[in-house]
């Protein structure tokens, strides 16, 4: 049971610290935080009680009927686009589409893709869609250290806040429920601290030292974390009596980590650790399901994964970059928007025995931008070759203190690997290290890469933020 008081206590504290200083909103997040009225509240809760129960059931709704949904939603809000808003009203013109002309799956298909550095350049007035404000905005970086801004429409804000409320019921295996507090350790609030008194959500900045984030956890006894998974990694060696605080479940999000992380954080934590495929402009994209799959939000967001030669949509199987449609943002439509990652379809969709038939993706696989390509011009994603260089550690029993790599290509044919590993001394096993890796990579790479594998005594320093895997 939480203290309703002591919870409130330290959300003021908060919000309070995020005036002050502590939320860095240039970074991420909702740079204009509005605070919820009596009104908001009661439309909240109305929207609680009228819609919550068919948002819970959806995910088990039949396949065929989630597409002809999601299929209805998306023609009218590309029909709301190309009336309301500028960049896509030009868009779709200048492509020669009315959106009359959207009678098919096939049809949607030929709609142009958005990007990010397209919505930087439109904010506001060729963005926010005519009798909409920016009362609500979110905001995250762009490309070459720029941000977007969209604007978001509060009956977007509400529905979102009740599939986070499904959320923490699919991932914790319906262990958590309404009664149960959650714990945001974030850069920003979330818009609402609960729906009359259901789901509540206490929030701390990610500003905070881990030890006061402990002590909160341990004051609070939330049943669910939510929270970057680098903060977590600091913070969980203090964290291993979290079941004993009524810990239930872990929420990861906002930067890439790996299955094996979660994996072992869960191990450290002794409950599930799992991972939230989210965004600021696409919102929640997929969820990690207590079996470790990854399921899309089929009603929050509408997913395809792209080729990035062709612009068609990827084979099952073939990584390429996730492109999405927002269908709960009518302020700014994000309408085959470009999101900057790499991920893909498992090659069959198998039945998940958690039950839900939402379809899976295969996993996350970093960022577009920091993919590696072969002289053919297969992408090699951030996220397979971390998770390689994972197994080096592993499995070619090289000392873990003060190991540091990077895998950087250099030109098309072309990949170094710096590998710094001040406690490997015999030179033999040197050399069988090297080669291993070498050969590894040679299969990643189809062979169609030479790789350069060599010690050094430090990673070159460079300026701007540190990425081990990139292409130059
Ligand atoms: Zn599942």
């Amino acid at each position: 049971m939480i203290l309703m008081g002591e919870s409130s206590l330290i959300c003021n504290m908060a919000k309070q610290a995020s005036r002050d200083r502590e939320i860095d909103y240039s970074q991420i997040g909702r740079p204009q935080y509005r605070e919820q009225t009596p009104a908001d509240l009661q439309e909240l809760l109305q929207a609680y009680l009228r819609s919550y129960q068919s948002i819970r059931y959806f995910r088990f709704r039949d396949p065929i009927a989630i597409r002809e949904w999601q299929f209805k939603k998306i023609r009218h809000l590309v029909t709301h686009a190309f009336a309301k808003v500028p960049l896509y009203r030009e868009k779709y013109a200048a492509a020669g589409l009315h959106p009359g002309d959207l009678r098919t799956w096939r049809d949607f298909e030929l709609l142009p893709f958005v990007t990010k550095d397209e919505l930087i350049a439109a904010w506001p007035n060729a963005i926010i869609a005519q009798g909409y404000t920016t009362e609500f905005t979110t905001r995250s970086s762009g490309s070459s250290g720029k941000f977007v801004t969209v604007a978001v429409d509060k009956q977007a804000v509400i529905t979102d806040t009740l599939m986070g409320c499904r959320q923490i019921e699919a991932q914790s295996g319906g262990t958590v429920s309404s009664s149960d507090s959650s714990l945001l350790i974030y850069t920003c609030p979330w818009w609402f601290t609960s729906i009359g008194g259901l789901y509540p959500t206490i929030f701390i900045s990610s500003g905070h030292q881990v030890e006061d984030a402990a002590a909160a956890v341990r004051a609070l006894r939330p049943a669910v974390l939510s929270l970057y998974p680098s903060y977590l990694q600091r913070l969980a060696p203090q964290l291993q009596d979290i079941q004993r605080v009524g810990g239930k479940l872990v929420i990861v999000h906002s930067e890439q980590s790996t299955r094996t992380d979660r994996e072992e954080l869960s191990a450290v934590l002794r409950v599930l650790v799992l991972d939230e495929y989210s965004s600021e402009e696409l919102t929640r994209i997929a969820l990690e399901c207590p079996k470790r799959r990854y399921h899309l939000e089929e009603d929050s967001c509408y997913l395809e994964i792209i080729d990035h030669q062709t612009g068609l949509s990827s084979k099952p199987g073939d990584v390429g970059e996730v492109v999405g449609t927002n269908l709960l943002n009518m302020a700014t439509p994000l309408i085959r928007y470009k999101q900057g990652d790499l991920s893909s379809f498992p090659t069959h969709q198998e039945p998940c025995s958690c039950g839900s038939s939402f379809r899976q993706l295969s996993g996350i696989e970093g960022r577009v931008a920091d993919c590696l390509v072969t002289p053919s011009g297969k992408l090699i994603p951030s996220g397979s070759l971390m998770d390689a260089a994972y197994r080096w550690f592993l499995d070619l029993s090289i000392p873990v203190h003060g190991i540091q790599y990077e895998i950087v290509q250099i030109k098309s044919g072309k990949v170094h690997v710096n590998l710094v590993s001040p406690y490997l001394r015999d030179s033999e096993q040197r050399e069988s290290i090297r080669s291993t890796i070498q050969q590894q990579l040679q299969e990643i790479f189809n062979n169609e890469c030479d790789i350069d594998v060599g010690y050094v005594d430090s990673i070159p320093a460079r300026a701007g933020k540190h990425r081990p895997i990139r292409r130059e």
